[in-house]
């Protein structure tokens, strides 16, 4: 899927490359948008140095990412087609996280502040929530593994923890058998994704039931966001985490993977 996107990202900038000369050596002639905004935080980053020509695509990317490169004496910068319309201060703050990377510099906790501050506004997470379901492709596997199966695994914690009341969301293996997510949940794809690692007859059924109990009470205590920070598990979060019967003995099991 990347060699994929890539190949397509090259045609796109292929395309650029038979722009017109006259087009590509004088980069000021835009007057404003993001074009400017690059060039004047460049100015800022490298007083020294002239600036490149830069060029900005706007993507429809499945997230909320940003590219940046230097390709042949030029700055290529890819950015999620959700910030398009993004305010000023915004762009500007991007810019310097981007521009920043690129020169291996300290990102400016100031922008990096702004850039996630607008990330978690009410209006912006449901816009990337939204393309994130429309565009992503959810790649899960079913949810019968080798082993366990999920249904019933969910079933059984449900019917302990949740009084049986919590409705079924989409349950799956992971594709790839991670280490470090052993669990999570999709919130815009309604999907508990456990990773194939624990699908074994050598992991006890007491942690695989934890890490779905775990990820239960994300559906049960959606991510709260305050300010800047997403706090994803609450104390309230934790305190029912808690209740798990044998927590400390799935824990350990976990950790001993
Ligand atoms: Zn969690």
């Amino acid at each position: 899927m990347r060699a994929e996107a890539e190949s397509r990202q090259r045609g796109l900038f292929e395309a650029e490359e038979s722009l017109p000369r006259v087009e590509r050596l004088t980069p000021e002639s835009h007057e404003n948008g993001p074009q400017a905004i690059f060039r004047t935080v460049f100015c800022e980053l490298r007083p020294r140095s002239p600036i490149p020509p830069i060029a900005i695509e706007f993507c429809r990317f499945a997230n909320a990412n940003a590219f940046i490169q230097l390709k042949q004496g030029r700055i290529e910068v890819r950015i999620t087609d959700v910030l398009q319309n993004a305010p000023e201060d915004v762009l500007e703050a991007l810019a310097y996280i981007l521009l920043s990377k690129l020169y291996r510099r300290p990102v400016p906790r100031e922008s990096s502040h702004r850039y996630r501050r607008y990330l978690l506004r009410k209006d912006v997470r449901e816009r990337i929530s939204h393309v994130r379901r429309e565009r992503g492709r959810k790649e899960v596997a079913a949810a019968a593994g080798g082993t366990y199966d999920l249904d019933e695994i969910f079933d059984a914690v449900n019917a302990r923890y949740f009084h049986g009341l919590m409705a079924r969301p989409s349950l799956g293996w992971s594709i790839r058998a991670s280490r470090q997510t052993l669990g999570h949940y999709d919130a815009s794809h309604h999907t508990i994704v456990l990773s194939r690692i624990l699908d074994s007859a050598d992991v006890p059924r007491l942690a695989v039931e934890y890490v779905m109990y775990h990820e239960m009470l994300h559906i049960r205590f959606p991510t709260e966001h305050r300010g800047a920070r997403r706090c994803v598990h609450t104390r309230e979060f934790k305190t029912e985490e808690r209740k798990f019967e044998g927590f400390d003995e799935a824990k350990a099991i976990l950790k001993a993977l």
